[in-house]
């Protein structure tokens, strides 16, 4: 049994919400609460001891449940996140900044770009299992748009923060994309057999109606042409020979891309 359970909450549309339980103390966090009843129902029917809220951005699908579920809890929360806009906000934290959930491990990353005050969370356990939460950051296959950013910071995320993370790393990400994401994927790099190959797979997931998430750090460097700039395949595609400029190019077609 591993250290680290996370419990995946779908919310709203496509955007998911997790539940982080640490097995050993049975203490637990919540990352983007939009829903709160549906959070507390799951913190009820899992027998957790919710401490801690992890919010990634302010936009309102990822922050908007913030202060309803502070008001409806029976305990106090602390609320982390990287920018002042986000509602209930009591903890503001920035990159390297670390706590815990029990025995896990939490690392800040920052990564502003779709939000000016981003923030990825990187947690470990005590038993080496590793997972991150992207937010809007990392999408399976895709990246979130840059609303307050430029393609030099979302190079800086995606490709030196969160590249520099372990390839076994579990990708939580904030929506589920990954057949659109995927589609544009093949469109960059049509001979790439790791894209077709996970294109099959999701169809059957959704299919299923089960989640396409996680991934890995590993396997998003195989797929994801924002994490892929530096390749020759992907810079062609672009007509770039340099990786921001790829990055900024592939987000501008991707902008207007229809599946
Ligand atoms: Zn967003």
């Amino acid at each position: 049994m591993s250290a680290m359970q996370v419990k995946i909450l779908p919310a709203l549309e496509d955007n998911y919400m997790y539940l982080i339980i640490d097995r050993a103390t049975r203490e637990a966090a919540i990352v983007d609460p939009v829903d709160a009843e549906s959070v507390i129902l799951n913190v009820q029917k899992e027998e957790v001891n919710l401490t801690k809220v992890l919010t990634t951005h302010h936009h309102w699908d990822h922050a908007g449940g913030n202060e309803k579920l502070v008001k409806m809890f029976r305990a106090p929360l602390q609320v982390f996140g990287g920018d002042d806009r986000i509602g209930a906000l009591n903890v503001k934290v920035t990159q390297d900044d670390t706590f815990n959930i029990g025995s896990l491990t939490v690392r800040c990353l920052f990564t502003p770009c779709h939000t000016s005050g981003h923030i990825c969370y990187y947690i470990e356990a005590p038993n080496g299992d590793r997972v991150v939460f992207t937010g809007d950051t990392l999408f399976q296959g895709g990246c979130g748009r840059f609303f307050e950013g430029t393609p030099d910071q979302m190079y800086t995320a995606l490709c030196v923060k969160l590249a520099s993370l372990p390839d076994e790393t579990k990708v939580f990400c904030g929506h589920e994309y990954t057949l659109q994401n995927m589609a544009f994927a093949r469109h960059v790099e049509p001979k790439n057999n790791a894209i077709l190959r996970r294109i099959e797979w999701a169809r059957l997931q959704r299919a299923a109606q089960t989640p396409t998430v996680p991934s890995t750090i590993g396997e998003e460097k195989m797929w994801n042409p924002f994490m892929r700039v530096h390749e020759t395949s992907v810079q062609q595609h672009a007509g770039e020979k340099d990786p921001i400029r790829t990055m900024r190019s592939l987000r501008k077609e991707k902008d207007n891309f229809k599946a």
